[in-house]
């Protein structure tokens, strides 16, 4: 007999106001705002909403603790030693972690439980390694001269960043900040600021000083933008929408901060009559149902080629008529509601259009229930290039498979997009693979695989997908200045 699932205890909500240089403040207004369990609708807490004079003062306290700070001047290794610290706090809380991260944003307990909460810490630890690492070179110019350079911390950082894996973003973005010398100023998205505080707590207690990383919850517009106007901030790290990039950018260039984005996709996922197709079709699933679509990185073209269209698109139906939909804390649930209300009616829409623009729903394409933002899983065929649900980045459970038969003509097409995230391949021919890994215009290729992420491994958009990389050392290249320093021995 299958075992009976046990539904997680709620956690208790601990932060809930801004951290700023060290301390827990409400915001200067005395707002707040509610974040919801978007499987209820239910009200979780009140949380402060920051705006301009809350983001002043974090920026002071985060410039304070970058120009005189101990973090300036502390040991390299030190540091890293720090951010460990950081990493074993999170993993002594991993289980509470994950039930807050289900709570505010309505993934599965099993899901936050064995990919975000393990990626936080596995992301953490990774950069705290690199604390020491940091190096310069040095330069044979020419003439009687000493030629080195240094990196240094590009110095007080702005990031802000989205609902969709709240805990993982906010380690993506303080691990290599950490790690190079900066400070932070995070701003984490207005519908799930609770893990983040919670982190910024245990950074707290880890001994990482104050005013090195500051937490001030609030709404884009607000505090985001006064984040990005602030003179004395050095660099925005940004994880969203291209909309909002494309504003972020504008203002950035006022002050010219260097800039980091990782933004939306549409990503091609390809299946080759020759794949291993149980593979194919359980990667294909994951590449577009994992965390209710919701993935910037989602494989939402599925391009199946015509021999095995319609075996693929029956054995996907057929998962997504049995896929566990439901309460997110039961540990048996693989697709929990999205985040919001915002979020249901567009996707919602998108659904409609599909219909519309003449694609064929054979599954899903209903709302489950009448609480919660639950959407079945849902499958078009018959999708073509032009058609909405096929250009635009969804953000839901809803995927679209395009035919092919020639792979020339499948390169043009998965490239015929303004995104260039993520694609990936199915296929036994290694050298097909490789061709197409070399020809398809997008920052991560998977090939027998999708959304196989390590800290170590650079992630970011080509085109409109993004700006720069995180992860890897090109991550934390990005948290860098080179000086070039040159001395005289004449
Ligand atoms: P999403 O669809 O993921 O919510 P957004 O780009 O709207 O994408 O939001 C991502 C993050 O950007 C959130 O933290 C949000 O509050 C913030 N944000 C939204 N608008 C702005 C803005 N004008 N300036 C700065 N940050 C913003």
């Amino acid at each position: 007999m299958a075992a009976v699932a046990t539904p997680v205890a709620r956690p208790q909500v601990r932060q809930t106001t801004c951290f700023i240089g060290g301390e827990w403040v409400p915001a200067v207004s005395g707002k707040m705002f509610e974040t919801i369990h978007p499987a209820t609708e239910e009200v979780i807490c009140e949380v402060a909403e920051g705006d301009k004079a809350d983001i002043a003062r974090a920026v002071a306290a985060a410039s304070e603790a970058f120009h005189n700070g101990p973090w300036a001047t502390m040991d390299a290794r030190d540091r890293g030693r720090l951010m460990y610290k950081l990493a074993d706090l999170i993993e002594a809380e991993a289980d509470e972690l994950a039930a807050l991260e289900t709570w505010d944003n309505g993934k599965p307990i099993s899901d936050s439980r064995a990919a975000d909460i393990p990626l936080v810490i596995d992301c953490l630890r990774y950069y705290a390694g690199w604390a020491d690492k940091i190096e310069g070179s040095t330069i044979p110019i020419r003439g009687d001269f000493l030629c080195y350079t240094r990196r240094e911390p590009v110095g007080v950082v702005g990031q802000i960043i989205p609902w969709n894996f709240p805990a993982l973003m906010a380690a993506w973005k303080w691990g290599p900040a950490l790690a190079a010398g900066c400070t932070i100023v995070m701003k984490p998205a207005e519908q799930t600021p609770l893990t983040c505080l919670r982190m910024a707590r245990l950074a707290q207690k880890a001994g990482i000083p104050d005013g090195v990383i500051n937490v001030v919850p609030g709404y884009g517009p607000t505090a985001g933008a006064a984040l990005v106007e602030h003179p004395d901030v050095n660099k925005i790290a940004f994880t969203g929408e291209g909309t909002t990039a494309k504003i972020i950018q504008r203002s950035a260039l006022e002050t010219m901060k260097r800039v980091t984005f990782e933004l939306g996709g549409k990503s091609p996922n390809v299946i080759f009559a020759d794949a291993d197709l149980d593979a194919a079709v359980e990667g294909a699933h994951f590449a577009l149902y994992f965390n209710q679509g919701q993935c910037c990185c989602a494989g939402s073209r599925l391009f199946v080629e015509d021999d095995v269209h319609d075996e693929v698109v029956e054995r996907i139906a057929q998962r997504n008529r049995q896929f566990p939909v439901g309460d997110p804390f039961d540990p048996a649930t693989k697709q929990g509601p999205q985040v919001d209300q915002a979020q249901f009616e567009k996707i919602m829409e998108y659904v409609d259009y599909g219909k519309q623009d003449g694609a064929q729903c054979v599954s899903g394409g209903n709302r489950i229930g009448d609480q919660g933002y639950f959407i079945e899983p849902t499958l078009f065929t018959g999708v073509t290039d032009e058609m909405r649900i096929a250009r635009e980045e969804i953000f839901g459970p809803v995927l679209s498979v395009l035919k092919f038969s020639e792979v020339d003509e499948l390169i043009e097409r998965a490239n015929n997009t303004n995104f260039g995230l993520a694609a990936a391949v199915w296929t036994r021919d290694i050298a097909k693979a490789h061709r197409f890994a070399a020809k398809v215009r997008a920052g991560t290729i998977w090939v027998n695989c999708y959304d196989v992420f390590d800290a170590a491994a650079p992630f970011g958009g080509f085109k409109e997908s993004g700006l720069g990389r995180e992860l890897g050392e090109a991550g934390l290249a990005a948290y860098t200045e080179s000086k070039t320093v040159t001395v005289s021995l004449g």
